[in-house]
């Protein structure tokens, strides 16, 4: 499964870059938005298996632990949420005036991935895909009820905590209470990291 994700994900990059470089960055939108129909099915699937920001992540993320240098807090002015939402519209109408007024076509998306890249070097990945991606925040909302989903098995669930810790967007946590896992399917990136880390293989992606 790793691997298959491993593959996915490169594919999707080596296309997104195709289309950067043919000048064919409308293409890519047409991806994301039939990604959101596919999320009223599947889940955030674009989010954990197509995103190229999030590709890229993940080795950075590897890179800036190994260097020690991301900071675990995260700034006061981001925690509500809400800059996420002003990203997404704030995007919409600065390419809309730059097309309509200046008639120039803005690397709007090569500027989201360096911010992404910039983002995760000095914080967790979670900060980046929960409080400023703009394309999370229809994610979230297309990807919150889905037919299928990662889900907890809790006859099987142990409570250790170990998806938890490899989660990239805070989506799994062990309940105090009753010691299982549960999923918030909206923040749920489909990206299979707890599955693979599952001792009593009590995650899956089902109905
Ligand atoms: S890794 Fe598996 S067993 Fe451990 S808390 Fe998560 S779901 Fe439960
Ligand atoms: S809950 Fe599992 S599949 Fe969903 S984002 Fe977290 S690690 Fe990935």
């Amino acid at each position: 499964m790793k691997h298959l994700m491993t593959v996915l994900r490169l594919l999707f990059l080596s296309l997104f870059i195709f289309l950067m470089i043919k000048g064919k960055p409308m293409l890519w939108f047409g991806v994301y938005a039939f990604s959101l129909l596919m999320a009223l099915v599947f889940g955030r699937v674009y989010c954990g298996a197509i995103c190229p920001m999030n590709t890229l992540m993940i080795p950075i993320d590897w890179f800036s632990k190994k260097l020690n240098i991301q900071k675990r807090k995260i700034p006061s002015w981001l925690q509500s949420g809400k800059f996420a939402i002003f990203a997404l519209f704030g995007s919409i109408i600065t390419l809309f005036l730059a097309q309509r007024v200046l008639q120039q076509r803005l690397p709007l998306l090569p500027a989201w991935i360096a911010l992404a890249v910039i983002i995760t070097l000095f914080f967790p990945p979670v900060v980046f895909h929960n409080l400023i991606c703009p394309f999370g925040v229809l994610q979230k909302q297309f990807g919150k009820r889905p037919r299928y989903s990662t889900r907890i098995i809790k006859e099987k669930c142990i409570g250790c905590k170990l998806c938890e810790e490899v989660c990239p967007s805070n989506a799994i946590v062990v309940q105090e209470e009753n010691k299982k896992a549960i999923v918030d399917t909206a923040l749920c990136l489909q990206c299979a990291n707890c599955q693979q880390v599952c001792p009593k293989d009590a995650i899956h992606y089902m109905k």
